[in-house]
């Protein structure tokens, strides 16, 4: 008799259905590491820092609104989305951390 012990790893975890309003406009993928702009509009924290340039004034990716401060990330909504969507926020966190 094998005296293994079962470990039960499930890598076909269900990721969880994202709605509309937690999607960023520019990868179109779940916030990840959110930013809240002064117009209001949220964004991931690289997709603004891939299209920001560093000679013209920032706008905002969805309503075009000028920004002038580099945005922080909003660590309440980065729980919150952490909690809310573990599968697909680690999936994000993954990707994110390949590409940088
Ligand atoms: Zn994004
Ligand atoms: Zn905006």
């Amino acid at each position: 008799m094998e005296n293994t012990t079962l470990k039960h790893v499930d890598h076909d975890e269900h990721e969880e259905e994202i709605p509309d309003s937690f999607c960023c406009c520019v990868c179109l993928d779940l916030f990840y590491k959110p930013i809240v702009l002064s117009c209001g509009y949220m964004c991931c924290f690289w997709c603004i820092h891939k299209s920001m340039s560093g000679v013209r004034e920032s706008k905002c990716p969805t309503c075009r609104h000028q920004y002038y401060h580099f945005p922080t990330v909003c660590q309440l909504l980065h729980f919150l989305l952490l909690k809310l969507y573990p599968v697909a926020y680690n999936r994000r966190t993954n990707q994110t951390l390949a590409l940088h």
